[in-house]
């Protein structure tokens, strides 16, 4: 049955374990379902019948089930704090050098950018990632200092780190990347050197990081900007709500017309597997498991947050 969206009375009733639980046990009965991204060497070699979920209530309380805290490859949920950071940088000029539109075009297309004069349809596709990479390079005196540093206070984790294995796997087979970027860069959109934009891209696509990890580090954009883990304020309240719009339209490619339809919560896939989500003024949260559906999502992973919203009335809509 579907549910309407909780008042403040019933989310405090709702089990949450029970119904983490619940979605674990139908999730597991799934495995086998969905393929590995393949197209990344080491992405490849990660077991199938892997499934976690964690939720990062804004009290500091964490409920998590199944494989929780194991690490994965993020991949493009990076692309969720290079925006903010790049948004803290620039301001609103970084929309004269990405647009905020759904693409309706794979993450990883070229074809909308020889139309569109090098500008990237949003920061979510990969060409939109490198354009964010490099006003964090022209920024920052060290960007990869920076950005762990903003993942590690985000999450509460001083130990994420980037998996170099991975790092080695993308440098060998990012031909699209590749591509996208020197295409950028005939533009003029790309300021500093394509080697240097594509290294840093493939280091922060290969930080390694668990459910539980991650969905607290997604907790500012759900609490107006403030990160409850550092006590900060990341972004305005204004900031945060525009970063979830265009999670909604934008952050699972050309599926986040289904995710709306489906899900219903601003969310960022990557193809390692893993998906973060905003309840807004509730919870961050993060559901991983490997295997893909066609267009780059984690196929149980959107079932699962399917699952939970319907359980619980969360959805937005
Ligand atoms: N590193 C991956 C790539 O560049 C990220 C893609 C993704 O997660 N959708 O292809």
């Amino acid at each position: 049955m579907h549910k309407l969206p909780p008042n403040p009375d019933e989310l405090g009733r709702l089990d949450l374990d029970d119904i983490l639980g619940t979605i674990d046990h139908e999730v597991r009965q799934r495995f086998g379902e969905g393929e590995v991204a393949d197209y990344i060497p080491s992405l490849a070699e990660v077991p199938k019948d892997r499934f976690g979920m964690a939720l990062a209530m804004l009290d500091g309380t964490v409920h998590a089930v199944g494989d929780a805290r194991e690490g994965f490859s993020i991949q493009s949920i990076s692309k969720l704090y290079t925006l903010t950071m790049a948004l803290e940088a620039a301001g609103d000029a970084l929309w004269t050098r990405v647009d905020r539109e759904p693409s309706g075009d794979p993450f990883n297309s070229l074809i909308q950018l020889e139309l569109e004069r090098g500008i990237p349809r949003n920061p979510f596709m990969n060409a939109g990632a490198l354009v964010t990479t490099d006003v964090l390079l022209s920024h920052h005196a060290d960007a990869e200092v920076a950005l762990l540093a903003f993942i590690r206070a985000r999450s509460g984790n001083p130990r994420i780190s980037i998996n170099m294995e991975v790092v080695a796997s993308e440098q060998e087979t990012g031909f699209r990347n590749v591509a996208l970027a020197n295409f950028i860069r005939s533009y003029g959109n790309l300021h500093n050197d394509v080697q240097a934009v594509l290294d840093f891209y493939y280091r922060q696509c290969a930080l390694h990081m668990d459910c539980v990890d991650l969905a607290r580090s997604v907790q500012f954009l759900a609490d107006g900007g403030r990160c409850p883990s550092s006590g900060e304020q990341v972004t305005t309240s204004e900031g945060a709500t525009r970063i979830n719009s265009v999670m909604m339209t934008a952050g699972t490619y050309d599926a986040a017309g289904d995710f709306a339809f489906y899900v219903g919560l601003p969310a960022k896939s990557g193809v390692g597997g893993g998906i973060v989500a905003v309840v807004p003024r509730v919870m961050g949260l993060c559901v991983w498991s490997p295997t893909l559906d066609g267009k780059g999502n984690s196929l149980l992973g959107r079932y699962a947050l399917h699952r939970f919203t319907r359980m619980t009335g969360l959805s937005v809509f």
